[in-house]
Parts: C-alpha cells; structure tokens; sequence
C-alpha cells in the first residue's frame, strides 16, 4: 500500500513534525491554508473516518486533545482556529489516511 502519511509516520518521508508519540504524529500541511496549518492523525493507517469503530474513540480523542495544545503552542488558542476532518470523496478528502486540520492564524470565513 502506498500511503505518504504512512510514509511519513515511519520517517521513509520527510515533513516537518510537530509532535509525535507512539500513536499520533503532527506535522506542518505542506500547501498550509492559513499562518497555522497542521495535521494530526494516527500513525496507524485508518482511510476514514466511516472507517472508525468504537474502539478507536480514545485515538479519536487523543487526536482532538493534541490539536487543543498544538493550537496553543502555536498562540491560536484565543484568536481561535478550525478542526476538520475531510471523509471520504464528497467530503473533500484527498489523503486516504485519517488526519485532523488544524487551521488558524487568520480570520476564517464561516461554513454552512
Ligand atoms: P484532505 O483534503 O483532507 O485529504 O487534505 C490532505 C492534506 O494533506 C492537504 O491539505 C495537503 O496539502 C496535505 N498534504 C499532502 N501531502 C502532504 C505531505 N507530503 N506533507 C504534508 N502535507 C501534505
């Protein structure tokens, strides 16, 4: 399978990692929307997320808390920021692998 976020999270490519531990890894969006633009998500390959189960809600979770202290070390956190989460081809999703945006350091237009 070739995955670059797989790649990525077994260093066979490289990004510029913000955090990483053995789960999830962080790392700078390489075409970034805004000042603030990483992505964060499993090291293990999951495509989507339709195609998560109920145990993945702790990985889930982890993902969304790291964002919340990414947002603050890179002095989004009052200012504000975007989560996404793009699944599947309607939805936007380019990278079949799992990843959380996390997008600030501008103002951001609403959605919907
Ligand atoms: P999505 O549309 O949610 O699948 O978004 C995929 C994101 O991955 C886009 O914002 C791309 O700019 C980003 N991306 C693709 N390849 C890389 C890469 N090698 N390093 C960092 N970001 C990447």
């Amino acid at each position: 399978m070739d995955c670059i976020f797989c790649s990525i999270s077994k260093k066979e490519a490289s990004a510029d990692i913000v955090f990483e531990d053995e789960e999830i890894i962080a790392f700078k969006d390489i075409a970034p929307q805004a000042p603030v633009h990483i992505l964060i998500l499993p090291k293990k390959h999951i495509a989507k997320i339709s195609d998560l189960s109920e145990e993945n809600q702790m990985l889930t979770g982890k993902i969304i808390n790291r964002a919340r202290i990414l947002a603050k070390e890179q002095g989004t956190s009052d200012s504000g920021y975007r989560l996404v989460f793009n699944s599947g081809d309607d939805g936007g999703q380019i990278v079949d692998h799992i990843h959380l945006h996390l997008i600030g350091g501008k103002k951001l237009g609403s959605i919907g």
